[in-house]
This record gives structure tokens, sequence and C-alpha cells, in this order.
């Protein structure tokens, strides 16, 4: 009999080009470390990554699936959304990456003035990047100054969503974002759904044309992702999974900590090629 562990591949992580600690590199580096099969690299709001990491897959024999999660909101309830397979020289995706980044620094200046009000100034320059600008980034600005002592503390008591200094800024709905990764060829997964706290807005996201669920994520268990596979099954939908791991800006996830199987690969990969 085959090994089960023998394909593993995880489809949600992180890298320097969003708010990671691995830069694009390492963390392929780490994926053949770690004998995973199958990948993609899910960078908030940004492809950056794939012009060092398709090359080093190639040669790691790693098979690797176009992929980011991209902020959008539904009724005020704060949604991540996995494209997968969109086409990365997609002028729409391209421009959309684009509109997303110019959002961030909209957002982030309404969150900086929040913080200098309460006698926590920082300045753009401290958080400037080349990439993806995000809260964890402010948080690691707000370490560097004193201001607190942790990622966590800092998003628990002032940048967390609902928190005094939190700017939700002009998000993207649901809907938008859905239609962007179709227009690239890519399907639209519902990530990490173990973490929307209301049973509402999951109804409400299950009634949309999304084609597929995260039902693998992060340290979360067997039991946990069941009910996740069911609701896939019942919808006739994709089910994908990953760790989300950031490296050191999100402590305690490993990468390859969630993952798919080869089958459950290669349904996605065929729905894939059927958009093509
Ligand atoms: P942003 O995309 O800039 O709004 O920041 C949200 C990101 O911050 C999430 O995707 C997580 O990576 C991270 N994050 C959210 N909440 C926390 C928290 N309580 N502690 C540490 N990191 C968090
Ligand atoms: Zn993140
Ligand atoms: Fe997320
Ligand atoms: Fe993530």
């Amino acid at each position: 009999m085959k090994d089960p562990l023998s394909f593993r591949a995880d489809l949600h992580c992180h890298t320097t080009c969003s708010d990671g600690s691995f830069t694009p590199e390492e963390l392929v580096q780490l994926a053949a470390k770690f004998k995973l099969k199958g990948l993609s690299i899910t960078d908030h709001d940004t492809i950056q990554a794939y012009s060092a990491a398709i090359p080093l897959c190639k040669e790691l024999g790693i098979e690797l699936i176009p992929g980011a999660e991209f902020s959008s909101v539904l009724n005020d309830a704060s949604i991540h959304i996995l494209g997968y397979g969109i086409d990365i020289d997609s002028p729409k995706i391209i421009e959309f990456c684009n509109l997303h980044r110019q959002r961030r620094t909209n957002r982030n200046r309404a969150i900086l003035e929040k913080l200098e009000s309460l006698n926590m100034p920082i300045s753009p320059d401290e958080i400037a990047r080349k990439d993806t600008v995000g809260r964890p980034h402010i948080a690691q600005a707000m370490i560097k100054k004193g201001y607190v002592k942790s990622i966590q503390e800092a998003f628990k008591k002032f940048i967390g969503d609902g928190k005094p200094c939190y700017d939700p800024g002009k998000p993207f709905s649901v809907q938008e974002t859905i239609d962007i990764i179709h227009e690239a060829h890519g399907v639209a997964v519902i990530a990490h759904p173990h973490l929307i706290p209301r049973k509402k807005t999951i109804k409400a996201l299950l009634e949309l044309n999304f084609d597929g669920i995260e039902c693998y994520y992060g340290n979360f268990q067997a039991n946990e992702h069941q009910k996740w596979v069911h609701m896939a099954h019942q919808k006739g939908w994709l089910i994908t999974g990953g760790s989300d791991f950031h490296g050191d800006l999100k402590p305690g996830i490993n990468l390859g900590c969630s993952w798919v199987n080869e089958e459950v690969f290669n349904k996605l990969k065929d729905s894939l090629d059927r958009l093509k």
C-alpha cells in the first residue's frame, strides 16, 4: 500500500512579500526540507513571490499552484478569500493587487493617525516596505518603539478588528473579489471558515459563487475539519487546506502542519485545467 503521507501539499502560507518572515526562496527551501510535494504561496493581496518561487520549485521538484489571499468584507465582517490557479500575468490581477496596495497605504495612514492620537507616533517610513504592508508590520514597529511587548498585545489592545486604533479603510467586497479571481481563470475559496465567528456570515458566504472551502487549517484538529469537508461535499465544492505559515510573525504554526493529499490536490489541479 502507498504511504498516505508520501504526498503532502500545503496550500496556504506567507512570505516576506506580505507578513511572513521567510523570503520566497527560504520558504520553498523549507518546503523541500519538509518533503512537501505540492505548494501554494498565498501572500496577502500580492503575487510578488512567484517570480522567485516558480523556478526554484521547478528545480526542487515541488508542484506549485499560483495563489493569493485577498482581504475583503461582507456586511462589515472581514473575510479572506484564497484565489488558486489565477493567471499571475493577467492585467486584471496585477491591477487588483495594485489597488489593494493603494487601499493599504490609505488604511495604514489612518491607523497611524489613530496611534498618534494615543501618543504612540510611528512615521510611514518606519513601516515602509517593498510589497504588502500589513498590521503585523505596524505591530512590529510598536514593539520597536516600546509601546507594546508583543504582536499579540498590539492586536489585542490597539489594532485588532474593532480595537481603538483599527481602521478598515475602504475594502473590496467579497463578490468583487470572487469576480476578479474568476476573470483571472482562478477558483475562489473561503479561507479558514473556522475563524469566522458568526453563523449568519457563513450562511451568507455559502450562498455565493465560491468554488471551494479551506477545510484543513493551521493547528485545527481532525474533528474540526470534518464539518467543513461535509459542507464542501454538500455544495459540490473543492476542498483545500494549508498551514497559514507566517514564520516568526505567527509563532506556533509550522509549514505543513495542515495539508491536502494527492487526491485532493489533483482534484484542484483538474478543476484549474478545465478553466484554462
Ligand atoms: P491586515 O491584512 O494588514 O489587515 O492584517 C491582518 C493580518 O494580521 C492577518 O492576516 C494575520 O496574519 C495577522 N493577525 C491578525 N490578528 C492577529 C493577532 N491577534 N495576532 C497576531 N497576528 C494577527
Ligand atoms: Zn497574514
Ligand atoms: Fe487569513
Ligand atoms: Fe493567511
